[in-house]
């Protein structure tokens, strides 16, 4: 915990605090952060965090949203509006959000994607600040196999800033969760397996505001309920399931505890892994 007010670069850059504390109160409490590229990922993708945080007293659930949101798809309701604008109400649904699910904290970044994409020194110093007032035992953001450019530019600039934290100032466990993609291809000895079978309506809840994103038909709040009961069924075909929900993450630990780890080389060597799966099956299958 830093006893320095937090800066943020960005104009326009905020942080929510849905119940009234002081920022370093906030900051402090926190446990869980989530570090995403836009207004709903963190919904999608940490919702472990989200609820394992929920209604305790002793562990704080912190989201950050790295972008400002501007660009995204405008829907018949929303034809008129301008980017800012657009950019308005994604902030008022993110804050929604972290109301209901009663964040410590929610920033808003407000950097231009292009500014994450480009590795923009600004960046950088956010997140690295956000890290150091926070100081959280567990980070999930996106991870290095997403078909998503932003989500993608998000993982490697979140590694690149804790790996600027002193080893004793890291959080104990990075987890790259699923957005675009998800992460059932991993083998399974190689899956973050998080349960998030409590609470079901807060899931729906928090996914439900993000009504600009939903209302021209991009279903992502059943789409990502509907994964997250597909994983828990399918995850082991021989048992009765275990848990109702489930989401799937990829440990990105090492690449903060080895900071000479190349991103890629890291990501490849679980891509290696399925394909070693997948031919041993196939080979077996056929008298090899
Ligand atoms: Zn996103």
């Amino acid at each position: 915990m830093s006893s320095t007010p937090i800066q943020l670069k960005a104009s326009g850059a905020e942080i929510y605090i849905p119940d009234g504390k002081s920022i370093a109160e906030a900051l402090n409490r926190t446990t869980h952060l989530g570090v995403c590229a836009h207004q709903d990922d963190l919904e999608i993708m940490a919702y472990e965090g989200i609820q394992e945080c929920f209604g305790k007293k002793d562990k704080g659930f912190s989201g950050v949203v790295v972008t400002n949101g501007g660009g995204s798809a405008r829907e018949a309701q929303y034809k008129d509006y301008t980017d800012q604008q657009m950019m308005d109400v994604r902030k008022i649904e993110q804050k929604k959000a972290a109301m209901i699910g009663e964040y410590s904290a929610q920033f808003l970044l407000n950097h231009p994607s292009s500014n994450v994409k480009s590795s923009h020194a600004d960046v950088l110093a956010d997140l690295e600040a956000v890290f150091t007032h926070c100081q959280p035992q567990v980070v999930y953001t996106h991870n290095f196999a997403d078909k998503h450019d932003t989500h993608v530019a998000v993982v490697s600039r979140v590694i690149a800033a804790l790996r600027k934290l002193p080893a004793d100032k890291r959080p104990k466990k990075v987890v790259g969760c699923e957005v675009w993609r998800d992460l059932d291809w991993l083998c399974d000895k190689d899956k973050v397996v998080m349960a998030v079978d409590e609470h079901e309506n807060l899931g729906d809840s928090l996914m439900g505001v993000f009504d600009s994103q939903i209302v021209g038909g991009k279903r992502y709040d059943l789409a990502a309920r509907g994964r997250r009961l597909a994983h828990a069924t399918f995850f082991e075909s021989h048992q009765v399931d275990k848990h109702k929900a489930l989401i799937w993450g990829m440990d990105l630990t090492p690449l903060i505890q080895n900071p000479s780890l190349d991103y890629f080389d890291y990501v490849k060597s679980y891509i290696d892994r399925f394909a070693d799966e997948v031919k041993d099956r196939v080979k077996r299958m056929n008298g090899g």
